[in-house]
C-alpha cells in the first residue's frame, strides 16, 4: 500500500527530508510539505547582505522549486498539530499522514525583552539584515552595539561574525576610528559548546580587531528613544546603532500541541530524532537535544540537514522494508567569517563524551572560499 509522509516546515531540515524521501521512495508514495513562506532564505548568507556583498534576491529561492521534484507543496500556515493522530490543520483543511516530520524551526521573539523590537536591527531576518546594511552605509560616528538577547540562539558563530564583519565594513568605509564596536552577549563565552579552546580563539579574534566584548550581560530592557540597553547585572550601554539577535522560541503551534519539553523545545531521541509519538519525528532548530556538557546541541543548518537525512532513510526503511538508517552522529561544521576575506573553519563531533570534540582552524582565504561554496550548494539545492 502506498504511504504518506507529511513534512511541516520547508526550511533547511524540511526541504532536505522531503527531497531525500522523494529520491528514496517510489513515485506512488505521497510526500506533502507545508511551508508558510513562498521563498527560502539562506540564513548563513544574511551576513553577506549586511556587508553589501549580496542582494536579498541572491540569497533567496522560490519555494515552488520543491513541487517540480514530485513533492506536493502546500503554501500555508500550520495552525494546529495533533501529533497522536499525525494530523495538522492548515488553511481550513486537515492533513493526516502515516509519517509526520516536524521541521518548523525557531521563532524570533524580540517582544520577550521590553523595548527591543523597536531599538535596532534584528539581523537574523532578511528585513533586519537589509536595514543594518543601509544603516552601516550611512553611519560616520557613534557606537555600534551587537547584542545577543539570550545565551542560546541558532548559529552560535553568527553574532561574532556579524561584529567582525561590521568592523571590517566600517574600516573599508574609512570611518572605523570614529565608530567603536561593542559586543554585549548574554552568554558567558563565545561558542561555549565547542569548548574553551574555540572560545578563546574567538575572543582573541575580537580583541585583535578592537571589538570590546562584554559577556554575561543579559539584557532586560531596551530604551529605543534614549538608545540605551539595560542589563540584569545593573550595567547600561549606550548605542547609536544596534544589531541584535532576538530571543528564540519554539513556534506557537508546536507549543500548543504539547510537543515541547522542559527545555522549551521538542525532546527527541538524539540517534533517531523520534519524538514520544509513534511515527512522528522532529528535526533541526525546533528540537532540544541535551549534551553531557550541560548545553544543548547548537541550532544550525549543519545539524538540521544531517538529521533530515537520517529521518528520510528511517522513514524510507519503514515504508519499503529496507535496512534501518544509521544513527544520527552529531557531526557538525561551520565557518567563522572574520572580515578581510578570510574565515576560520570549525568542525567536530558534538556527541563526543564527556565534551564535544570540536576544533577551529586559523582563518584563511581557502576556508572563506569553502564557506561560499557551501552557501552556493544550498542555493542550488533550492533551485
Ligand atoms: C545570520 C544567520 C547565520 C547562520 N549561519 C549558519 C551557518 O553558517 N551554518 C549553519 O549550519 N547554520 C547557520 N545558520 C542557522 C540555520 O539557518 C538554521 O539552523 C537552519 O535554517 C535550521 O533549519 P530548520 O529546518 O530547523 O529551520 P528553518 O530553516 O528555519 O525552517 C523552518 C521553516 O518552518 C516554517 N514555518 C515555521 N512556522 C510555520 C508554520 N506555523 N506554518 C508553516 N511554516 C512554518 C518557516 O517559514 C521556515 O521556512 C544561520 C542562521 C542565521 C540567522
Amino acid at each position: 500500500m502506498d504511504a504518506s509522509v507529511l513534512v511541516l516546515g520547508g526550511g533547511v531540515g524540511g526541504s532536505v527530508v522531503a527531497t531525500e524521501l522523494r529520491r528514496l521512495l517510489p513515485a506512488g508514495h505521497r510526500i506533502t510539505l507545508v511551508e508558510r513562506g513562498d521563498r527560502f532564505v539562506l540564513g548563513a548568507s544574511l551576513l553577506r547582505v549586511i556587508v553589501g556583498e549580496q542582494r536579498p534576491d541572491e540569497i533567496t529561492r522560490p519555494a515552488a522549486a520543491l513541487s517540480r521534484r514530485g513533492i506536493e507543496l502546500v503554501t500555508a500556515n500550520v495552525e494546529r498539530i495533533e501529533p497522536a493522530r499525525r494530523n495538522a490543520a492548515i488553511a481550513g483543511r486537515e492533513l493526516e499522514a502515516d509519517h509526520l516530520v516536524i521541521a518548523l524551526g525557531a521563532e524570533l521573539e524580540p517582544s520577550v525583552v521590553p523595548g527591543l523590537a523597536d531599538a535596532g536591527c534584528s539581523f537574523y531576518t532578511l528585513e533586519g539584515a537589509v536595514a543594518l546594511r543601509d544603516a552601516l552605509a550611512r553611519i560616520d560616528g557613534g557606537r555600534v552595539v551587537v547584542l545577543t538577547a539570550e545565551p542560546a540562539y541558532k548559529c552560535p558563530a553568527a553574532p561574532y561574525e556579524a561584529a567582525m564583519l561590521i568592523e571590517w565594513t566600517l574600516r573599508r568605509r574609512g570611518v572605523r576610528a570614529k565608530v567603536p564596536v561593542d559586543l554585549y552577549a548574554a552568554e558567558p563565552t563565545p561558542m561555549g559548546v565547542a569548548g574553551p579552546k574555540v572560545s578563546t580563539a574567538v575572543r582573541e579574534l575580537l580583541a585583535a580587531k578592537g571589538i570590546a566584548y562584554h559577556p554575561d550581560h543579559q539584557v532586560v530592557r531596551a530604551d529605543a528613544a534614549g538608545r540605551r540597553l539595560h542589563f540584569a547585572n545593573g550595567a547600561e550601554a549606550a548605542y547609536d546603532l544596534l544589531a541584535f539577535v532576538a530571543p528564540h522560541r519554539a513556534p506557537r503551534v508546536v507549543r500548543e500541541a504539547g510537543l515541547t519539553g522542559e527545555s522549551g523545545w521538542i525532546p527527541v531521541d538524539r540517534s533517531t530524532l523520534r519524538t514520544r509519538f509513534e511515527r512522528v519525528w522532529a528535526i533541526g532548530d525546533v528540537t532540544g537535544i541535551p549534551l553531557k556538557v550541560g548545553k544543548p546541541l547548537p541550532k544550525a543548518a549543519t545539524f538540521a540537514s544531517g538529521q533530515a537525512a537520517v529521518v528520510a532513510r528511517a522513514i524510507a526503511a519503514q515504508v519499503t522494508g529496507g535496512a534501518p538508517a544509521e544513527p544520527y552522529a552529531g557531526m557538525g561544521e561551520c565557518w567563522v567569517e572574520t572580515g578581510d576575506g578570510v574565515a576560520a573553519h570549525g568542525h567536530g563531533d558534538f556527541f563526543a563524551d564527556p565534551v564535544p570534540a570540536v576544533s577551529l582552524d586559523a582563518p584563511s582565504a581557502d576556508a572563506r572560499s569553502a564557506k561560499e561554496a557551501w552557501e552556493r550548494e544550498w542555493l542550488e539545492h533550492w533551485s
